[in-house]
């Protein structure tokens, strides 16, 4: 069975201050409730030892959200798969598209960042998504076949099924624009069919597609309950305590 999921990213939000007593109202929200999903966050990655420290039973997966093509060296400003795992990151969020948008990321890119973070024991949850002008001419569906074959297809079967993804159609992210249910649930069905196609429909079925873009407490429940939709990846709404906790519950 694969996992439900519900995905913060922080985004460059919050001081050290406030990063802490967000993590501090997880954690309590954690312990003194019952979930039916997996809880990750992606905090600046200058938090993620806090958090690790915080998140003692490791009951809030800790993500970086973003992270170097290159292993060592020369590359000022860059964080490295090593040097996440060295402490203890879960994984990382790849592709983002304000990673795409603001800093020239392509999916040849997320395809290195894809491997190097699966050949530390991390965990990438890859992004992908169409813009407005391409939903808009019907290319969506290309687009996205696109994106995942470049990204992900050159992994073996066993490396693909320890990937997640994340469909976050651009039009929708931080625009307060969502897509439809039936939307959400038309692409995640198009990615697990390529997958399928290409690994076989048991690896297909093991992985876990989030959908990202304006989910909120009023609309997580119903994008959720879509078959091939298996949770959600939050931006604005991973930010105050009231409206991420309301989101998790959308699983219960
Ligand atoms: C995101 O940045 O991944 C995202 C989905 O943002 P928002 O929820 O704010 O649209």
């Amino acid at each position: 069975m694969r996992k439900k999921i519900v995905a913060g990213n922080w985004k460059m939000n919050k001081n050290y201050t406030e990063a802490q007593e967000l993590m501090h109202e997880l954690d309590r929200y954690k312990k003194n409730n019952a979930i039916n999903c997996e809880v990750y966050i992606a905090p600046p990655s200058l938090y993620i030892t806090t958090a690790k420290n915080i998140f003692l039973n490791d009951n809030v997966g800790v993500f970086a959200q973003d992270m170097s093509e290159h292993t060592s060296g020369a590359y000022t400003g860059e964080i490295s798969a090593d040097m996440l795992a060295s402490v203890n990151a879960t994984g990382a969020i790849i592709g983002h598209s304000e990673r795409r948008q603001y800093h020239g990321e392509t999916d040849s890119h997320c395809n290195r960042k894809v491997k190097l973070a699966l050949d530390k024991g991390l965990v990438p949850i890859y992004c992908n998504g169409e813009t407005l002008e391409q939903r808009k001419s019907g290319q969506h569906f290309e687009v996205i076949k696109n994106q995942t074959e470049v990204a992900l297809f050159t992994l073996s079967a066993e490396e693909i099924k320890k990937v997640v993804i994340a469909y976050e159609p651009v039009w929708a992210i931080g625009t307060g624009e969502t897509a439809s249910p039936e939307q959400a649930q038309e692409i995640h069905a198009h990615i697990r069919s390529l997958i399928a196609a290409k690994y076989g429909q048991e690896v297909a079925d093991e992985i876990s597609i989030l959908y990202g873009g304006s989910v909120k407490p009023d609309n997580a429940k119903e994008i959720f309950s879509k078959p091939d939709v298996d949770g959600g990846l939050i931006g604005g709404a991973a930010l105050k305590i009231e409206d991420f906790t309301a989101i998790i519950k959308a699983f219960d």
